[in-house]
This record gives structure tokens, C-alpha cells and sequence, in this order.
């Protein structure tokens, strides 16, 4: 059987109860309230969580340059290089746009041999 926990009695600056899910310690106390909870760990756990946040509103200002032409793909990689220099945006997902532009200029260079390959037999038969 689950006992549906505690809420947050603490009041927040707006003068409303907090509300948030209370902490399994027995108290009636969240993370961001309770007194068993250092200064230090609610810093740690805002820092990452606005990382987080960060890296998620990275995502769409590489997602903004589009791959439609080979044109294209020297400023999405330099925009991707230069946001996971700045940490706007994740070394996994950089490298997954990065392989993508690859595969995409391979893909351009494949389909380029085989438009000279039926120009020269045009021009030569
Ligand atoms: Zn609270």
C-alpha cells in the first residue's frame, strides 16, 4: 500500500503555501525548504538544473541552419563547433549534428561524381 506523501507547508515570497511534494524524512519540508537540506546542495542542484535548461534552449539555434545544400554545412558546423566551445550545447548532440553534416557531404560528393560521370558522356559519348 502507498501513502500519498506530505506536501511543502513553507510559504513562499508571494505568501502562498509551497505546495511541492515534501521530502521522505518526515518532515513537511521540500528540498528547496526543508532544514535538513545545506545551502550548498539547493546551489548545486540550481546550477544544474539551469545547465539543463541551458542545454535544452541550445538545441534550436543549431536546429535554425538547415542542411539543403553543401553551401550550408560549412556554417552549421561552425555554429555547431563554436556553441559546444561556449557549452550552449551538448558534446553527444554536437557530435550527432557534426556526423550528419559528414554523412550529408558524402552523400552531395556521391551524387556530384555521378553528374560529371553523365556530363562526360554527353560531351564525349
Ligand atoms: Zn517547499
Amino acid at each position: 500500500m502507498t501513502t500519498a506523501r506530505a506536501s511543502c507547508t513553507a510559504i513562499r515570497k508571494n505568501g502562498q503555501k509551497c505546495g511541492r511534494t515534501a521530502l521522505v524524512d518526515g518532515t513537511d519540508r521540500c528540498f528547496w525548504h526543508s532544514d535538513r537540506v545545506s545551502d550548498a546542495e539547493r546551489h548545486a542542484a540550481a546550477q544544474k538544473g539551469a545547465l539543463v535548461l541551458r542545454q535544452r534552449s541550445a538545441v534550436p539555434a543549431v536546429a535554425d541552419v538547415r542542411m539543403r545544400s553543401p553551401e550550408s554545412c560549412p556554417q552549421l558546423l561552425e555554429q555547431t563547433v563554436e556553441e559546444m566551445k561556449t557549452g550552449k550545447l551538448d558534446p553527444r548532440t554536437g557530435n550527432a549534428v557534426s556526423y550528419a553534416i559528414g554523412t550529408a557531404v558524402k552523400i552531395w560528393e556521391v551524387m556530384l561524381s555521378n553528374r560529371i560521370s553523365r556530363l562526360d558522356k554527353m560531351i564525349h559519348g
